[in-house]
């Protein structure tokens, strides 16, 4: 068993292997030269706090207790599906038997000349750059009005720094985030003193600042982008694997050879909660549990995959919560509860629940997405008046009470 990739899937996937009782080899090769770590503190934690060590997934006694052969700081160059052989940089060549591309997503880069100086965030040396330069006083352009965009934003403001976002959509958070919670974060950032310039895009680019299309220059000393994430295929479209959006996989995240599997960011697959329509998923959950279950897959499992999607984002005291996919529902529900907390259902013309999303302080809206997040794995159609009743308890669903199937 061969992963090729030591991100938050691959490391998964590799422990997975093992909890599944796989006592043969396992081999994680990975092209950065630590252990697996996490990065959704990356944005957030490692540019606030004082201590910018990475939070280990597990570090290298744990993979060898576990014996997991880790190869790291060696990528894989190519992929030799007829011989089963992967090979390394090195010059290295390894068999496998069952392979998993767990290979993640690259930051997409900004095609604009004069984006040479621009700062992106995926690694753990990106964010101990950019802490560097994230110094009080300092005016920072953040391009991409989206969660790392915006997470970033929150973390500059924090380090007293003086920031704009420019979003070229009309509003941020746009493919992901119902409008109203999005204005929420909108409103929260603007109180925090962020210019937030929607619907504006950039002209251009200039070592002092951005030129936007307004004719406007914003003046700033470091430029961030955060405007979404290429999967990193190119490994399997020199192997002749097919992609879609993503190294194109099964229910069981199996590729177009049955012996070579991928999970996370990486790759797209069909949903079965929603007809089996092909996503593609940026999620820290999403890539422990793909990860997790594609390792099954390799043992000879034979289980779709079908967790429901879900995700978080910590801005300031915030967090947004978001189960399922919002884009996929037709109208919409909201449970206004007396701490003045929003619940956002999103219902499916069937009147199914698809997703649920809320923004809060704290802890605060977890208990209720966690049951939405259930509601949508059952496929359940909760009458829309329960959902709305804050009186109603959210739990008394799931029993179906409040059901109508
Ligand atoms: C700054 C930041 C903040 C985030 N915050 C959140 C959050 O708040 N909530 C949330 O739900 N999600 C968040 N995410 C998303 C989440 O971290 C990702 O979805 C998750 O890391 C994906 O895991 P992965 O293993 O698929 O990919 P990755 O973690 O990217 O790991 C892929 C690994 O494969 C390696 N690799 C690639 N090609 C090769 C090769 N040819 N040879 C060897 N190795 C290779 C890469 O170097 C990398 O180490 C955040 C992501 C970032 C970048």
């Amino acid at each position: 068993m061969v992963v090729v990739g030591g991100g938050e899937c691959g490391a998964r996937a590799a422990l997975a292997m093992r909890a599944a009782g796989w006592t043969g080899p396992v081999t994680l090769v990975g092209e950065e030269a630590m252990a697996p770590y996490e990065r959704p503190p990356l944005s957030k934690a490692a540019l606030i706090g004082d201590a910018p060590s990475p939070a280990t997934i597990c570090d290298e006694t744990a993979l060898r207790d576990a014996g997991i052969s880790f190869l790291a700081g060696v990528p894989v160059t190519h992929v030799d599906r007829d011989a089963h052989e992967i090979g390394l940089a090195d010059g290295r060549r390894l068999g496998y038997e069952r392979l998993l591309l767990a290979t993640g997503a690259a930051p997409r880069r900004l095609p604009l000349p004069g984006a040479d100086g621009v700062r992106y965030l995926r690694t753990h040396a990106d964010a101990l750059a950019l802490r560097e330069r994230l110094r009080p006083g300092a005016r920072v352009g953040v391009v991409g009005g989206g969660f790392i965009g915006l997470e970033l934003a929150a973390s500059a403001v924090a380090r007293g720094c003086t920031v704009t976002v420019v979003e070229v959509a009309p509003r941020l958070m746009g493919r992901v985030v119902p409008v109203e919670v999005a204005a929420v974060l909108a409103d929260r950032h603007t109180r925090a003193g962020v210019d937030v310039r929607c619907g504006v895009g950039l002209a251009g680019l200039e070592p002092t600042g951005l030129d936007l299309d307004t004719g406007e220059t914003v003046p700033c000393d470091v430029v961030v982008a955060g405007i979404g994430a290429v999967p990193e295929t190119a490994l399997a479209e020199k192997a002749g694997l097919a992609v879609d959006d993503g190294l194109r996989v099964d229910a069981r995240l199996a590729t177009s050879d049955p012996d070579v599997f991928a999970a996370g960011d990486c790759c797209s697959f069909p949903h079965p909660l929603y007809d089996d329509r092909r996503i593609r998923l940026e999620s820290w959950r999403n890539a422990q549990d793909q990860g997790t279950a594609a390792a099954r897959s390799m043992l000879g499992a034979d289980e779709p995959f079908a967790a429901v999607p879900w995700m978080w984002s910590d801005q300031y005291e915030l967090t947004l919560q978001i189960a399922g996919l919002p884009d996929a529902a037709v109208t919409e529900v909201v449970r206004r509860r007396p701490d003045g907390v929003e619940i956002r259902f999103g219902l499916g013309e069937d009147g199914r629940l698809l997703a649920a999303s809320a923004v809060g302080e704290g802890n605060a809206v977890a208990r209720d997405v966690r049951v939405a997040e259930l509601l949508v794995g059952r496929r359940a159609t909760p009458a829309p008046a329960a959902l709305a009743d804050p009186a109603v308890p959210l739990k008394s669903l799931l029993r179906g009470a409040g059901c109508t199937a």
